[in-house]
């Protein structure tokens, strides 16, 4: 029973790789070649298309929603009582694995096979979701597909977005045959339920088979662009510099200090990063004039993010003293921490102790669909271990004993709810 899961994810797993190959174990992974399928690509229409083909062979009613969320349903037999929705996304970051996201859909459908094998009653609609672009690889905005099913993004403006190649979102759904007609409102939806690898080391480190996700981090950005004065590298003395990228190296170093001091002192789960920094004009004998910043702040305090974002603003804000530099900042993006619903909490826990799964609760760093989901259901979150904890790399990997775990504790906890 357990290798149909197994068996899933490996053929949907080809999908997306060049060329299409079997991926079956950690040593079969290509450290260079992962998996890329962005929404509206060939290869996220063909991982789209074997989904529907499973949940078709089950018996389950598919339908196409107006964003391309792909919705299953099995009935329940107590009329008026509301559904609990489970699943996850199908696109892929470039060159990422093949468990994000799949796993949480392809474990929804095997939970619902097991279920159908086994006769279950279920009271309330259990139904599989596949959200539409939850990880921005192709139309920037990142869970897609939920914000436009909680209604936080218009449909119209959202079909709109174009990707690099220019074309709309419409195009491109319409293009793979998912942009349906079918209109999902959340009213008659009671729990949401999202399983997924832990994209982290946590689980992996204490070899502690589940987590129990009680808090999704919210996320902070702060573009800051440092203006200094671009020079001769060999006759602009010392004392005469207006270095930016000096300055901007002040930055890195206390983000990471400061963050490190939270964790410390508060013992909180901040984490700071300064992920991405282009140098202008970057050439190896010119001082640097201009360096632009993008710094990513997270906890599951927004009190904490806005300490460190008030921390990190004045320390680029002192620059200019320093260093006679100019500095911009501007704040793109604030996600709101998201707690998840205490009582789907303890379903999971509880169905956890049941099938005897060790579990632990925990905090999510990375987004999820669940983020959004949590805004307007009663939502949760399973974890399964990732190898070394990496993730949104070719080498992600999830061992298939921790896979049947993770269904397994899935399949129990959908029971639980549905009578709940
Ligand atoms: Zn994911």
């Amino acid at each position: 029973m357990e290798n149909r899961l197994k068996e899933d994810l490996i053929e949907a797993g080809k999908y997306g790789r060049d060329p299409e190959r079997l991926v079956t174990c950690y040593e079969d992974l290509d450290p260079e070649r992962g998996v890329i399928r962005p929404t509206g690509t060939v290869a996220n229409k063909k991982i789209r298309d074997y989904a529907v083909a499973r949940m078709i062979e089950i018996g389950l009613e598919v339908r196409i929603d107006k964003i391309g969320n792909i919705f299953a349903k099995k009935e329940g037999y107590v009329s008026g009582k509301k559904s609990v929705i489970c699943g996850s996304h199908l696109d892929s970051v470039i060159n990422g694995g093949q468990f994000d996201g799949a796993l949480g859909v392809f474990a929804a459908i095997e939970a619902l096979r097991r279920l159908k094998e086994e006769e279950f009653k279920n009271e309330r609609p259990i139904e599989i979701v596949v959200f539409t672009g939850e990880e921005g690889s192709a139309f920037g905005l990142t869970l897609l597909g939920s914000t436009v099913l909680i209604g936080k993004l218009s449909l119209e403006e959202a079909l709109k977005i174009k990707n690099k190649e220019g074309k709309t979102l419409s195009e491109a759904l319409e293009q793979i045959g998912y942009l349906g007609n079918f209109t999902r409102a959340l009213d008659d939806v009671e729990y949401f339920i999202e399983m997924h690898i832990e994209q982290g080391p946590v689980l992996y480190n204490k070899k502690i088979p589940i987590g129990i996700v009680e808090n999704i981090a919210g996320i902070a950005w702060v573009y800051a662009t440092i203006m200094g004065e671009g020079n001769h590298a060999g006759t602009t003395p010392m004392n005469m510099r207006k270095d930016a990228l000096v300055a901007a190296s002040d930055i890195v170093q206390f983000v990471n200090r400061y963050a490190n001091k939270m964790v410390t002192e508060l013992g909180s789960a901040t984490v700071g990063t300064v992920g991405k920094m282009n140098v202008f004009p970057n050439g190896t004998n010119i001082v640097p004039a201009r360096v632009e910043m993008g710094i990513d702040i997270r906890d599951v305090k927004f009190e904490n993010m806005e300490l460190l974002k008030k921390k990190v603003v004045e320390a680029i804000n002192e620059l200019e003293k320093i260093y006679g530099v100019k500095a911009e900042v501007t704040l793109p993006i604030t996600h709101l921490p998201e707690p998840l619903a205490s009582e789907v909490v303890e379903a999971i826990e509880k169905s956890a102790k049941q099938l005897g799964i060790r579990s632990t609760r925990m905090n999510s760093g990375a987004g999820h669909d669940a983020q959004n989901m949590a805004t307007k259901v009663k939502t949760g979150m399973i974890f399964v271990p990732s190898v070394r904890g990496i993730s949104h790399a070719p080498m992600e990997w999830t061992d298939w004993e921790d896979v049947e775990n993770g269904v397994k504790l899935l399949t129990e906890t959908l029971k639980n709810l549905s009578s709940m």
